[in-house]
């Protein structure tokens, strides 16, 4: 699925790192202390999407009575304190190595912010693997189409030997802006369904990256 291509950029969240869980956890916690009704894993699936902003309304929050700054920024605070409970896909540092192996190189473009992505990259020891590690610039996740056509600029390919992997639509919409090819895999932040009518492959797990 990924053979013909010769650098690969991995998206962060929800696709080698298996944070669901733990958005699903901070959000359910924020709408409880609001009064309203927490999310399920199926609901937060069908929710989830980017720009942040908009999932939030979505689900309930008003922000015409709080700040979506302060709120993002809680978030970030809360999740920073818990990342200690969040891991890697079970089969991600394996793709990661046989990817390496034949002679492709890898990237990451994620929606953490850039310091922020840097350093949670390097708590499980694979900066090594990655050419380039690509966040935004502030906490607010809005796009990372801007920063997606940045590392496309840095890359020694043109946009055909370019696949971007990821887990939401915005994966696909970046990937489209960029000019490159997606795959999406549906073990993250939407659901296989979901993904599937945008029309890109959609895969059940890393593994099948490599078949
Ligand atoms: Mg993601």
């Amino acid at each position: 699925m990924i053979d013909n291509y010769r650098h690969i950029i991995w998206d962060w969240n929800g696709t080698l790192l298996d944070d669901m869980s733990l958005n699903l956890a901070i959000v359910n916690d924020m709408l409880r202390d609001r009064g309203l009704a927490p999310l399920t894993v199926e609901r937060y699936r069908e929710v989830f999407t980017f720009p942040i902003r908009d999932y939030y309304e979505n689900i309930g929050f008003d922000f015409s009575r709080e700040s979506y700054e302060q709120l993002s920024l809680r978030f970030v605070a809360t999740y920073r304190s818990r990342w200690h409970e969040i891991k890697l896909f079970p089969q991600a540092r394996r793709i990661l190595e046989q990817i390496q192996a034949s002679g492709k190189t890898q990237s990451v473009l994620s929606a953490h912010q850039h310091d922020t992505l840097s350093e949670f990259v390097g708590t499980f020891s694979i900066n090594n693997f990655f050419q380039h590690l690509i966040g935004l610039e502030n906490t607010y996740a809005h796009s990372k189409v801007d920063q997606g056509r940045g590392l496309l600029a840095m890359l020694p390919h043109p946009e055909f030997e370019v696949v971007l992997v990821g887990d939401t639509l915005h994966d696909a919409e970046v990937a489209e802006a960029m000019g490159v090819n997606c795959v999406l895999v549906g073990h993250g932040h939407q659901s296989k369904e979901r993904l599937q009518q945008c029309g890109v492959p959609v895969v059940d797990a890393l593994s099948a990256l490599l078949d």
